[in-house]
């Protein structure tokens, strides 16, 4: 079964409902661009743009690097930012360990911008952020995504989307299956840079809520949820609430 963070995805959409129960109208998401995929160069300038024009709600932060030296950030966003407020859950996404699985990451993009750019206009955004410690991760794997290509696929001319360029870190390791497993064995290679920075992150924060954010089919996962003899593929497993996801 998947590991830690594998499963903490799972509850992605579930929180999204959390997020986005209204469609953002043109006006509120007009200013906000969509025209491409960010590459790091990209998060990094905007993240610390946004930084700058919202000091009171947004703090740019990394919790270490990649293996190729790559800094793993995040974006904090709360008011007062700067201050621990007591009683103000703390929350979380991380998008795109899997380097090729970009939606994520770009939804994460998104949702900043649009809660920073809809604070003051915006009752329900402005709710949020009051009362919410928000942290934001684009991407838990920033070499896997550059080493991503854009329209690769799997095998001859066929439109899928099951290429896996750019899926793995730098060392070739699928982060998501590089947290300790109770049932398995982790790799061979060992706990990696960012496997490590991440366990640290969570070990030392409240964290209350998170979600990991995948991209190729749509499953939902929740932590701890393997057993011993659980086959790796092909089962469904059934939730105690699985008639509401349908
Ligand atoms: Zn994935």
């Amino acid at each position: 079964m998947k590991s830690l963070v594998g499963c903490l995805s799972t509850i992605w959409w579930l929180v999204l409902l959390l997020f986005y129960p209204v469609k953002p109208t043109y006006s509120e998401s007009q200013a906000i661009d969509l025209s491409k995929y960010h590459h790091y160069e990209d998060v990094e300038a905007l993240f610390k743009k946004l930084e700058s024009e919202y000091p009171t709600l947004a703090r740019l932060g990394s919790i270490g690097q990649s293996t190729k030296g790559r800094e793993l950030y995040y974006l904090q966003i709360s008011d007062n930012v700067s201050a621990i407020e007591e009683g103000e859950p703390m929350f979380k996404y991380v998008a795109n360990i899997h380097g090729n699985e970009a939606v994520g990451r770009q939804l994460v993009i998104f949702l900043a911008q649009y809660l920073l750019k809809n604070y003051h206009s915006n009752t329900r955004v402005k709710t949020l952020v009051d009362s919410t410690n928000i942290f934001l991760m684009p991407s838990a794997n920033p070499d896997g995504f550059e080493n991503s290509r854009l329209g690769i696929k799997s095998k001859g001319n066929d439109d899928t989307c099951e290429g896996i360029l750019g899926r793995q870190n730098a060392n070739s390791v699928d982060l998501n299956r590089n947290f300790p497993d109770q049932f398995r064995q982790t790799s061979n290679f060992g706990i990696q840079k960012e496997t490590q920075a991440l366990m640290d992150w969570i070990e030392s924060n409240p964290f209350v809520l998170s979600a990991n954010l995948h991209g190729g089919s749509v499953v939902a996962s929740y932590p701890f949820d393997d057993s011993k003899g659980h086959k790796l593929t092909d089962v469904y497993s059934k939730s105690p609430d699985d008639a509401m996801f349908r």
